[in-house]
């Protein structure tokens, strides 16, 4: 037999269990002496009692004889190889699939057969389609991962489950003679277990990688969402004797004492036990990352070690532990945690059921969160808004939100400032810190290389990007401290986004986006609900109501009216009291929509002077009463480029204006509201607005009761269309 051969069965035969070895030597009946010949070429020794030799070698000895006696042909010893190679030390990740799989298995089992024919795994360990004839050696990169292949699919448990091995290349790297990189391909092996009836999807495979390519390919085959458990211990306590835990890894809770290990591992067969002494009470300081265990599993004469990770594994160690049932054992405690998680939702223990598996984390929300502080904060958050809907009368609830955390929600908050006087009762706002500006005006800026906000004074510009003592209105000196400086209202899109989870989650809330609100303020969680009508459409306003709609325009007007915005002013040159005359008699190209408010109301409109932030005010009378209405105009600007993503309306580009983005819109609009004196605000815009920042306006709106409209592109086409053919002259 060749070398090759050789080496071939010896790899075969070591994943063959010894106990299952010895049972074929057994079965082959030789002769006393026989077997005393054989073991003493094998190992060299003098054997007086081949029977109790034969049971006291070692695995490796055992297999040189399978080799050297040749007792089992190439062809047999890798049937064996192929039925026991994944049942040593078996590692298994644990999926659910959120939605109910109609199709039956037999059918499955083509459509997976031929799904996997048409996939191969990319760079990134994700699987993509492919052409036929898929040839990876032909790249110049090698992959870690290549030449992903079924090898089989059997129905199981009277076609109730479905198994499906496979096998796949791992790229090793290593540094040959004269520190040359080189690698090889390790062949590896797995399956997964579909289980049709519980939904439930068990993948023995050490790779992670792998693990979420197939689930991800999977999940989106099978058009459903997915989740891993997460084996908190919540929920392992419930299941597992904890008499019988023998290891327990530890790791310090978040936000605790400082002075704790950051982890630890704790052998111990009486750890349980020994945990119960008063000198030890330190160690509840500490959540469980993985816990290993002596189980009594069912089929098995001996206690099977069993480990089990929060993060949602579960290991066996075992070299002859047969899969059949484990599985039963495992889809049992599968269906038991599941149960489990439906008694956290009975009982409203919501903090624990979101943690009991890794849903949030699969979602865009969290994703777009990069840092893990603010990820934790997530959960509490969920957590928080569900008391508050729970417990209606309570107001707020405390919630510590710090700067930093605030700042990778970035995206999902409305960050605004509040500089109060600590001064006993005080409570007035504070001063800006340069000498004779006194105002107490700031806007919120991100500094991107600290990724944390900064203070910047709205008058004089002059930047708050640390400590310092300030002075309140009433000339108290007040040690201010920037990170408590910012609160936050909750964007749409998060409630949005949060409504999304506990939707999947099948928790039954429901954020009312058009009532409740919620904001952070001094860490504390606020909810409020807010009935009353504040945002009016456009043509609500008594002057526009009897004017032609976009729908009754020709095309050609549209696009007339269309290219007018473009010329719009933000602010009329002449705004000091001579604005009614700039119209169409200095410059024609320049349109004045102050002049155009002014005509439609009759002559009312005129430059807001009361704040620094309104562009103009004009009456409207409502059924309601008498309103006015304070405008912030934003001009269109300069044409966009093609990388500022161009609105096109009537064949003219628009720009975008953004939550992110949005030529101080935001700040304009939030320091008008804080106004007391303004009821009523409309945002006259040039340029597109987009749904988050609409969003945003509408929220800060509700917040501070300020009746709000807006006025985009669209609206201004009527408007001006009207306006140029009936008013300009009149
Ligand atoms: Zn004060
Ligand atoms: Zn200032
Ligand atoms: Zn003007």
């Amino acid at each position: 037999m060749s070398q090759e051969k050789v080496k071939q069965k010896e790899l075969f035969l070591s994943v063959v269990p010894k106990s299952y070895l010895l049972g074929i030597i057994n079965n082959k009946k030789y002769l006393r002496d026989e077997l005393k010949e054989m073991l003493e070429f094998i190992s060299h020794k003098k054997i007086i009692n081949p029977k109790r030799s034969l049971n006291n070698v070692s695995h490796q000895i055992l297999i040189k004889l399978f080799i050297e006696y040749e007792i089992l042909t190439l062809e047999e010893t890798k049937d064996l190889y192929l039925q026991f190679r994944d049942n040593k030390n078996p590692i298994f990740y644990l999926y659910k699939l959120q939605d109910e799989i109609k199709e039956d298995l037999k059918s499955l089992k083509t459509k997976l057969n031929d799904l996997f024919k048409t996939v191969q795994l990319d760079k990134e360990h994700n699987f993509i389609q492919t052409e036929k004839e898929f040839e990876p050696k032909k790249r110049d990169l090698l992959y870690k991962y290549e030449e992903f292949t079924l090898i089989n699919i059997k129905l199981l448990e009277k076609n109730t489950i479905l198994e499906v091995s496979f096998e796949y290349l791992e790229r090793i790297d290593y540094l040959s003679k004269n520190y040359i990189p080189k690698s090889v391909y390790d062949l590896k092996s797995g399956f997964f277990w579909f289980d049709k009836n519980n939904q439930l999807l068990i993948i023995k495979c050490q790779n992670t990688a792998i693990n979420e390519a197939i689930i991800s390919l999977l999940g989106n085959f099978f058009k459903t969402k997915y989740w891993k458990f997460s084996l908190r211990k919540e929920i392992v306590d419930e299941i597992f004797d904890r008499k019988e835990m023998i290891k327990n890894s530890l790791i310090a809770s978040q936000n605790t004492d400082p002075n704790l290990f950051n982890s630890m591992v704790i052998k111990d067969i009486e750890f349980e036990k020994k945990a119960q002494n008063p000198q030890f009470k330190f160690l509840f300081e500490y959540e469980r990352r993985s816990s290993s265990y002596r189980m009594d599993i069912e089929g098995f004469t001996n206690k099977v070690k069993v480990v089990i990770a929060e993060y949602g594994k579960i290991s066996l160690v075992g070299k002859s532990l047969k899969i059949n049932l484990y599985r039963k054992w495992l889809i049992n405690l599968l269906i038991e945690i599941l149960e489990i998680h439906e008694n956290f939702i009975k009982n409203n223990d919501i903090s624990i059921y979101i943690k009991s598996s890794d849903f949030i984390e699969r979602t865009a929300l969290y994703e777009k969160i990069k840092n893990n502080e603010a990820r934790t904060k997530l959960y509490e958050l969920i957590e928080k808004i569900v008391v508050l809907k729970e417990n209606p009368t309570v107001r707020n609830i405390n919630f510590f939100f710090p700067m930093n955390i605030g700042y990778n929600f970035s995206e999902f908050v409305i960050p605004y400032p509040n500089l109060r006087c600590s001064n006993d009762d005080c409570n007035a706002t504070l001063l800006c810190p340069n000498k004779g500006c006194e105002s107490y005006k700031f806007e919120i800026k991100k500094d991107i290389r600290k990724r944390r906000y900064y203070l910047k004074c709205s008058k004089c510009k002059a930047k708050i990007t640390e400590d310092h003592n300030l002075e309140c209105i009433d000339n108290h000196k007040v040690n201010f401290k920037l990170d408590e400086s910012i609160d936050y209202i909750l964007h749409p899109s998060l409630k949005i986004e949060i409504n999304q989870i506990f939707k999947e989650l099948n928790l039954a809330y429901e954020i009312d986006n058009n009532v409740e609100l919620f904001y952070i303020r001094e860490n504390k969680l606020y909810r409020k609900e807010e009935l009353n009508k504040f945002i009016y459409k456009w043509d609500e306003l008594p002057i526009f109501q009897e004017i032609p709609k976009i729908e009754e325009l020709t095309d050609t007007n549209k696009k007339a009216q269309a290219r007018r915005i473009t010329e719009v002013l933000e602010k009329c040159n002449k705004r000091k009291g001579e604005c009614r005359n700039c119209h169409l008699k200095d410059k024609k190209e320049e349109i004045c929509l102050l002049w155009i408010f002014a005509s439609y109301s009759n002559g009312q409109a005129h430059p807001h002077t009361g704040t620094e932030f309104g562009d103009f005010e004009f009456p409207q009378s409502f059924t309601t009463g008498l309103e006015n209405i304070i405008g912030i105009a934003k001009s269109y600007g300069k044409k966009p480029t093609e990388n500022q993503n161009p609105q096109k309306i009537f064949d003219v580009d628009f720009g975008l204006l953004t939550f992110k983005s949005n030529d101080n819109l935001l700040e304009q609009f939030f320091q008008l509201c804080m106004e007391g004196t303004v009821r009523f605000i409309m945002v006259v815009s040039g340029k597109e607005i987009d749904t988050g920042l609409k969003n945003a306006l509408f929220e800060i709106a509700r917040w501070k009761q300020k009746k709000f409209l807006i006025i985009t592109p669209k609206e201004l086409i009527p408007i001006f269309s009207y306006y140029f053919a009936n008013l300009v002259n009149q």
